[in-house]
């Protein structure tokens, strides 16, 4: 039961891993912090060859399992502090500058979360992977066994409060009858079932039949020095969590075979939205580099070509939505188009051009903010 769950350490944890300093391929100081956690907690873990950290806790037939990045797109900063508002959000200050910095909730949220299911579970299983924001290269490898007991598989590393995610490109997270059986717990915490970006959970999918689902967990902004957490959303995301595990405990929710969860006509946003079509290797949609703000001509972060099949569109994404100026918008990737979650208009590219415009234009006046660009 979610009563029997002490979520008060939440807080404190998140606080405490704000300050540490991890960027993709430099994850050191969060995996020494991760080690010395589980330490200190009496967990034992392995590591694979690439050094993704993986946990069991407890002996039984199933286990219940969360997964989390520890890599954020955050350049290392050894400057940032952690802040929180009267109304509980944690906030990051860079006190060389004294301006903000990203926190790092993405996904600083996932390990607080899992750590702390880590801490109130008995049996449970458990992965930190390391780079996932420069195309799950983590995940990419891990090691597909170690899910074979899992009843299900969850992962919290999407922004805002009220996504819930069933399919990352052409792969279906869970099916359809699942979909069902969770469906009053989702409605109880105000979560719509939506397509997402790739993370960790897609990866596992392509390699083990279990159920598995991303969700939004209570940071904003990410990818900017504006990105922030609010705790009572980071709770509420536990709760959930806890409850759809306890729904699945006793049991394991698996597709017959992998290519069960694999959509037949297999779309991708090539064949929709031209708009922002182009033929450069698939990256992460939401990616883009603080220190590249100034020159736009700069390349973008490619992955690993032969890890993907499929190509995606280099798309920065703009703070505000130009329709009603809500920080909501998404890329959505079965149409290859940007929307805003807000006030759900689908964005033309001339919308955006004219955004990008203006930002050229408010470059040349202030030279502080970002850049859009479809190359
Ligand atoms: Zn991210
Ligand atoms: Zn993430």
């Amino acid at each position: 039961m979610t009563s029997n769950h002490d979520t008060t350490n939440i807080e404190e944890l998140l606080m405490n891993l704000v300050p540490i300093q991890s960027a993709s391929y430099k994850t050191e100081l969060m995996q020494e912090a991760i080690d010395n956690w589980l330490y200190e907690h009496d967990l034992g873990y392995t590591k694979d060859k690439y050094g993704n950290i993986y946990v069991t806790k407890g002996h039984a037939d199933l286990y219940p399992t969360m997964v989390c990045h520890i890599d954020t797109v955050h350049d290392i900063n050894k400057h940032v502090t952690a802040h929180k508002t009267s109304s509980d959000i944690i906030y990051a200050i860079d006190q060389s500058t004294g301006q903000q910095y990203g926190t790092g909730g993405d996904d600083k949220v996932g390990i607080a979360i899992t750590m702390t299911m880590l801490q109130q579970y008995d049996n449970f299983k458990a992965v930190f992977f390391l780079d996932e924001e420069v195309g799950c290269v983590g995940s990419s490898k891990c090691d597909s066994s170690f899910f074979d007991d899992s009843t299900i598989v969850l992962e919290c590393d999407r922004r805002g409060s009220s996504d819930f995610v069933n399919k990352i490109s052409s792969t279906k997270l869970y099916s359809k009858k699942f979909s069902k059986l969770i469906k009053p717990i989702l409605k109880k915490w105000g979560r719509s079932e939506c397509t997402g970006g790739i993370t960790d959970v897609g990866e596992i999918a392509r390699v083990n039949k279990v159920m598995v689902a991303n969700m939004s967990c209570g940071y904003h902004n990410p990818h900017s020095n504006s990105e922030t957490i609010d705790i009572a959303q980071v709770i509420n995301t536990y709760n959930l969590c806890v409850e759809l595990f306890n729904l699945t405990i006793n049991k394991r929710y698996e597709y017959q075979s992998l290519s069960d969860r694999q959509e037949s006509y297999g779309y991708t946003g090539r064949m929709y939205g031209g708009h922002f079509h182009n033929h450069t290797p698939r990256i992460n949609p939401y990616y883009f580099d603080d220190k590249d703000e100034q020159t736009e001509q700069e390349e973008p972060h490619f992955l690993d070509d032969e890890l993907y099949n499929d190509y995606e569109d280099i798309v920065s994404l703009p703070d505000n939505c130009p329709m009603c100026n809500e920080q909501e918008l998404e890329y959505d990737e079965m149409t290859g188009e940007v929307w805003c979650y807000s006030c759900g208009a689908y964005l033309q590219s001339e919308n955006l051009n004219s955004f990008n415009d203006e930002q050229n234009q408010s470059n040349k006046n202030n030279n502080q903010q970002g850049t859009i660009t479809f190359k």
